[in-house]
């Protein structure tokens, strides 16, 4: 029997300024539509994450693709990851300066290499190679991301990094939280045909050293997809998210028998408890169960079922966010 299929799309969890709440929404409701579309024709999980990140990356809002955060010396750096949780094949690029949709160039590797994970020039070549064009990194930077590089070092300078929202810094660890904004995209689908799949992309964290790379498209960590668990996509303070390996944290409970709707939650309450580390995730099993949760102020978030889109900047408004998808 063909499963009534499901899209959930994150675009960061942090602080997100009333004024920025519009265009959050309006980039998730859009790759919801795009991601749907593909879904709805009887198209597989992994074309829709895909086509949703690839929206998210074009949207100059989010920290993906064009418009994202530049490193410490002013690029804009990205990685991203895609994996087929029927299959288990994954694909994943990072840091990469020349590639409009990194999530396009880790789809590539996923579908064309033997390898899983590319980085830097290599990965820009293999793109190349394999039919992306590549641009030139000034095409990725934009003058809003210049100056808000500006301000982040200037206030690095001064010693008072912003605190918009309570990070505790890592115990173990001299890193500091990272202050200002996750704008992370990240999605996972359920197809009709019961397969799953997750993506994520992001141009890292502000201010980062080149060179860093982060939770979002590393295995297990930013992004995970197993039929016999669940799919997961992240978004936040990527050092602690790595440490924990929070998505395979997430999705082997839920292989063990809980629900997503419970462990979102607890692994953003874990994540918190164990390293002071803040962000938001989206969960989703094969049965169609998922569950939401963010332990910053707001997530931007997006759900598409059988029954329409939701979109919204923030979860604890109202009861956290789970459901179920029929069977058609
Ligand atoms: N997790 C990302 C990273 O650390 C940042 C984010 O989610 O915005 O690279």
């Amino acid at each position: 029997m063909a499963r009534s299929p499901i899209l959930l799309i994150h675009g960061g969890a942090w602080d997100i300024p009333a004024d920025l709440l519009e265009a959050h929404e309006q980039g998730v409701f859009d790759a919801l539509q795009d991601g749907w579309r593909i879904l709805e024709r009887g198209g597989t999980a992994l074309d829709a994450v895909e086509t949703a990140v690839t929206s998210l990356e074009d949207d100059p809002a989010f920290d993906a693709g064009r418009g994202s955060f530049l490193t410490r010396d002013g690029r804009v750096q990205l990685d991203a990851l895609i994996m087929d949780g029927a299959t288990l094949r994954a694909g994943g690029v990072a840091c990469v300066e020349r590639i409009r949709n990194p999530i396009q160039a880790a789809r590539l590797v996923l579908d064309k290499s033997p390898h899983v994970y590319f980085v830097g020039p290599g990965a820009e070549e293999f793109a190349q190679a394999n039919g992306i064009p590549l641009v030139e990194n000034a095409e990725l930077v934009l003058d809003r991301e210049r100056r808000r590089l500006a301000e982040a070092q200037a206030r690095e300078q001064a010693g008072t990094p912003d605190r918009s929202f309570s990070g505790r810094p890592d115990p173990d660890s001299s890193e500091d939280s990272p202050q200002d904004s996750h704008d992370t995209v990240g999605a996972v689908a359920l197809d009709q045909y019961g397969r799953l799949a997750a993506a994520t992309s992001t141009g890292g964290t502000l201010n980062k050293d080149p060179g860093r790379v982060g939770d979002s498209s590393l295995i297990g960590c930013g992004c995970y997809a197993d039929n016999a668990s669940a799919a997961v996509s992240l978004t936040g303070w990527g050092e602690p998210i790595m440490k924990l390996v929070l998505g395979k944290w997430a999705t082997d409970r839920v292989m063990a028998g809980r629900s997503p709707e419970q462990v979102a939650p607890e692994a953003m309450a874990y994540l918190l408890r164990r390293l002071g580390g803040h962000g938001g995730i989206i969960l989703l099993a094969p049965d169609g169960r998922y569950g939401l949760a963010h332990n910053t102020p707001r997530m931007a978030w997006g759900v598409h079922t059988a029954d329409g889109p939701r979109v919204g900047t923030s979860l604890s408004d109202e009861a956290p966010l789970t459901g179920e998808a029929d069977l058609y």
